[in-house]
Protein backbone atom coordinates (compact mmCIF):
# COMPACT_ATOMS: atom_id res chain seq x y z
CA UNK A 1 0.00 0.00 0.00
CA UNK A 2 1.09 3.47 -0.60
CA UNK A 3 1.86 5.61 2.27
CA UNK A 4 2.99 8.87 1.56
CA UNK A 5 2.30 12.07 4.25
CA UNK A 6 -0.53 13.32 2.38
CA UNK A 7 -2.52 10.08 2.49
CA UNK A 8 -1.72 10.44 6.69
CA UNK A 9 -2.92 14.39 6.73
CA UNK A 10 -5.86 13.43 4.30
CA UNK A 11 -7.56 11.01 6.39
CA UNK A 12 -6.56 12.85 9.64
CA UNK A 13 -8.90 15.33 8.18
CA UNK A 14 -11.45 13.70 6.34
CA UNK A 15 -12.01 11.86 10.17
CA UNK A 16 -11.62 14.95 11.50
CA UNK A 17 -14.77 16.57 9.55
CA UNK A 18 -17.13 13.34 9.39
CA UNK A 19 -16.77 13.31 13.16
CA UNK A 20 -17.55 17.06 13.71
CA UNK A 21 -20.59 16.57 11.43
CA UNK A 22 -21.99 13.48 13.35
CA UNK A 23 -21.09 14.37 16.89
CA UNK A 24 -24.95 15.44 18.10
CA UNK A 25 -26.35 12.25 16.08
CA UNK A 26 -23.50 9.98 18.19
CA UNK A 27 -24.35 11.50 21.20
CA UNK A 28 -28.02 10.54 20.56
CA UNK A 29 -27.06 7.25 19.72
CA UNK A 30 -25.46 7.46 22.78
CA UNK A 31 -28.13 9.00 25.00
CA UNK A 32 -30.41 6.11 24.21
CA UNK A 33 -27.94 2.85 25.71
CA UNK A 34 -25.13 5.05 27.04
CA UNK A 35 -24.38 8.33 29.07
CA UNK A 36 -24.57 10.09 26.01
CA UNK A 37 -21.26 11.26 25.34
CA UNK A 38 -19.73 9.44 22.74
CA UNK A 39 -20.19 12.18 20.09
CA UNK A 40 -18.09 14.58 22.05
CA UNK A 41 -15.39 11.88 23.59
CA UNK A 42 -14.90 10.96 19.51
CA UNK A 43 -14.71 14.37 18.56
CA UNK A 44 -12.28 15.29 20.95
CA UNK A 45 -9.94 12.18 20.20
CA UNK A 46 -10.25 13.59 16.52
CA UNK A 47 -9.35 17.08 17.28
CA UNK A 48 -6.22 15.74 19.05
CA UNK A 49 -4.73 13.77 16.54
CA UNK A 50 -5.43 16.53 13.89
CA UNK A 51 -3.48 18.61 16.17
CA UNK A 52 -0.77 16.27 16.16
CA UNK A 53 -1.18 16.35 12.32
CA UNK A 54 1.78 17.92 10.76
CA UNK A 55 4.34 16.05 12.91
CA UNK A 56 2.27 12.73 12.06
CA UNK A 57 2.57 13.16 8.45
CA UNK A 58 6.44 13.01 8.46
CA UNK A 59 6.87 9.65 10.02
CA UNK A 60 6.85 6.52 9.01
CA UNK A 61 3.30 4.96 7.87
CA UNK A 62 3.21 2.52 11.01
CA UNK A 63 4.37 4.96 13.23
CA UNK A 64 1.64 7.36 12.68
CA UNK A 65 -0.92 4.50 12.83
CA UNK A 66 0.45 3.64 16.16
CA UNK A 67 0.97 7.05 17.40
CA UNK A 68 -2.28 8.22 16.46
CA UNK A 69 -3.52 5.14 18.27
CA UNK A 70 -2.11 6.35 21.36
CA UNK A 71 -3.39 9.86 21.22
CA UNK A 72 -6.94 7.86 20.21
CA UNK A 73 -6.53 6.34 23.92
CA UNK A 74 -5.52 9.07 25.92
CA UNK A 75 -7.85 11.73 24.53
CA UNK A 76 -11.28 9.59 23.58
CA UNK A 77 -12.12 8.52 27.05
CA UNK A 78 -14.98 6.26 27.77
CA UNK A 79 -14.52 2.84 26.00
CA UNK A 80 -14.29 3.39 23.04
CA UNK A 81 -10.88 5.17 23.38
CA UNK A 82 -8.99 1.56 24.76
CA UNK A 83 -10.83 0.23 21.30
CA UNK A 84 -10.18 2.51 18.87
CA UNK A 85 -6.83 2.78 20.52
CA UNK A 86 -5.79 -0.61 20.29
CA UNK A 87 -7.10 -1.06 16.49
CA UNK A 88 -4.87 1.66 15.84
CA UNK A 89 -1.71 0.55 17.79
CA UNK A 90 -1.96 -2.88 16.54
CA UNK A 91 -2.41 -2.23 13.39
CA UNK A 92 0.93 0.51 13.53
CA UNK A 93 2.56 -3.04 15.02
CA UNK A 94 1.26 -5.50 12.42
CA UNK A 95 2.62 -3.15 9.46
CA UNK A 96 5.66 -2.68 11.05
CA UNK A 97 6.18 -6.53 11.52
CA UNK A 98 5.22 -7.06 7.83
CA UNK A 99 6.48 -5.90 4.54
CA UNK A 100 4.65 -4.05 1.83
CA UNK A 101 3.42 -6.49 -0.25
CA UNK A 102 1.09 -8.13 3.05
CA UNK A 103 -2.28 -7.52 2.49
CA UNK A 104 -4.04 -5.09 4.29
CA UNK A 105 -7.18 -7.64 5.27
CA UNK A 106 -4.77 -9.53 7.30
CA UNK A 107 -3.05 -6.29 9.51
CA UNK A 108 -6.82 -5.46 10.07
CA UNK A 109 -7.62 -9.21 10.95
CA UNK A 110 -4.81 -9.12 13.79
CA UNK A 111 -5.86 -5.55 14.96
CA UNK A 112 -9.38 -6.62 15.37
CA UNK A 113 -8.21 -9.72 17.69
CA UNK A 114 -6.66 -7.33 19.67
CA UNK A 115 -9.46 -5.07 20.23
CA UNK A 116 -11.76 -8.29 20.95
CA UNK A 117 -9.75 -9.51 23.74
CA UNK A 118 -8.90 -5.97 25.33
CA UNK A 119 -12.82 -5.47 24.91
CA UNK A 120 -13.46 -9.29 26.22
CA UNK A 121 -15.85 -9.19 23.61
CA UNK A 122 -17.20 -10.98 20.03
CA UNK A 123 -18.80 -10.34 16.97
CA UNK A 124 -22.91 -10.22 17.76
CA UNK A 125 -22.02 -8.45 21.48
CA UNK A 126 -23.46 -4.69 19.49
CA UNK A 127 -20.13 -3.33 19.74
CA UNK A 128 -17.60 -2.25 16.67
CA UNK A 129 -16.51 -4.86 16.55
CA UNK A 130 -20.04 -6.11 14.35
CA UNK A 131 -19.08 -3.41 11.64
CA UNK A 132 -14.81 -3.83 12.68
CA UNK A 133 -15.18 -8.10 11.37
CA UNK A 134 -17.69 -7.10 8.26
CA UNK A 135 -15.40 -4.70 6.99
CA UNK A 136 -12.28 -7.15 7.45
CA UNK A 137 -14.45 -9.86 5.28
CA UNK A 138 -15.09 -7.15 3.02
CA UNK A 139 -11.42 -6.17 2.67
CA UNK A 140 -10.37 -10.23 2.15
CA UNK A 141 -12.90 -10.50 -0.45
CA UNK A 142 -11.53 -7.89 -2.36
CA UNK A 143 -14.78 -6.05 -2.48
CA UNK A 144 -14.76 -2.45 -3.69
CA UNK A 145 -14.30 0.39 -1.73
CA UNK A 146 -17.81 1.39 -2.30
CA UNK A 147 -18.93 -1.84 -1.48
CA UNK A 148 -17.14 -1.86 1.97
CA UNK A 149 -18.64 1.42 2.80
CA UNK A 150 -22.11 -0.08 2.30
CA UNK A 151 -21.24 -2.64 4.05
CA UNK A 152 -19.97 -0.94 7.26
CA UNK A 153 -23.48 0.92 7.31
CA UNK A 154 -25.37 -1.79 6.98
CA UNK A 155 -23.61 -3.44 9.74
CA UNK A 156 -23.92 -0.75 12.04
CA UNK A 157 -27.78 -0.84 11.24
CA UNK A 158 -27.58 -4.32 12.10
CA UNK A 159 -26.75 -3.98 15.97
CA UNK A 160 -30.19 -2.55 16.37
CA UNK A 161 -32.03 -5.70 17.06
CA UNK A 162 -28.72 -7.41 18.96
CA UNK A 163 -29.20 -6.71 22.68
CA UNK A 164 -26.08 -5.16 24.31
CA UNK A 165 -23.34 -7.56 26.32
CA UNK A 166 -20.57 -5.55 26.74
CA UNK A 167 -20.02 -2.27 28.02
CA UNK A 168 -22.66 0.39 29.74
CA UNK A 169 -25.59 -0.43 27.35
CA UNK A 170 -25.45 -3.94 28.67
CA UNK A 171 -26.60 -2.90 32.27
CA UNK A 172 -29.86 -2.18 30.11
CA UNK A 173 -30.40 -5.76 29.01
CA UNK A 174 -33.18 -6.19 26.74
CA UNK A 175 -33.96 -1.97 26.48
CA UNK A 176 -30.79 -2.20 24.94
CA UNK A 177 -32.39 -3.70 21.98
CA UNK A 178 -33.94 -1.53 18.70
CA UNK A 179 -31.15 0.90 19.15
CA UNK A 180 -27.82 0.87 16.52
CA UNK A 181 -24.79 1.09 18.90
CA UNK A 182 -23.07 4.04 18.91
CA UNK A 183 -19.78 2.97 18.40
CA UNK A 184 -20.59 0.74 15.98
CA UNK A 185 -21.74 3.80 13.97
CA UNK A 186 -19.06 5.79 14.41
CA UNK A 187 -17.17 2.79 12.91
CA UNK A 188 -19.49 3.24 10.02
CA UNK A 189 -19.49 6.80 10.19
CA UNK A 190 -15.33 6.64 10.15
CA UNK A 191 -14.88 3.47 7.46
CA UNK A 192 -17.68 5.21 4.95
CA UNK A 193 -15.11 8.52 4.97
CA UNK A 194 -12.28 6.79 4.14
CA UNK A 195 -13.54 4.56 1.55
CA UNK A 196 -14.53 7.39 -0.02
CA UNK A 197 -11.64 9.48 0.21
CA UNK A 198 -9.34 6.64 -1.44
CA UNK A 199 -11.99 6.29 -3.81
CA UNK A 200 -11.42 9.84 -4.99
CA UNK A 201 -7.60 10.28 -4.20
CA UNK A 202 -6.06 7.04 -4.50
CA UNK A 203 -8.30 5.11 -7.97
CA UNK A 204 -7.90 1.26 -7.66
MG1 LIG B 1 -20.60 7.03 26.51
Amino acid sequence: MRTEPVLVSGLIEVCRATIAANTDSLCALDRAIGDGDHGTNMRRGCEAVSADGAKLSTLPFPDAVEEIGLTLVMNIGGAAGPLYGTLLMEMGRELRRRDETSEFSMVLKQAIDAVARRGRAQEGDKTLLDVLYPIQAALAERSPLGEIAIRAQRSASQTAPMKAMRGRASYLGDRSIGHVDPGASSCALLTTAICHYLEEHYPQ
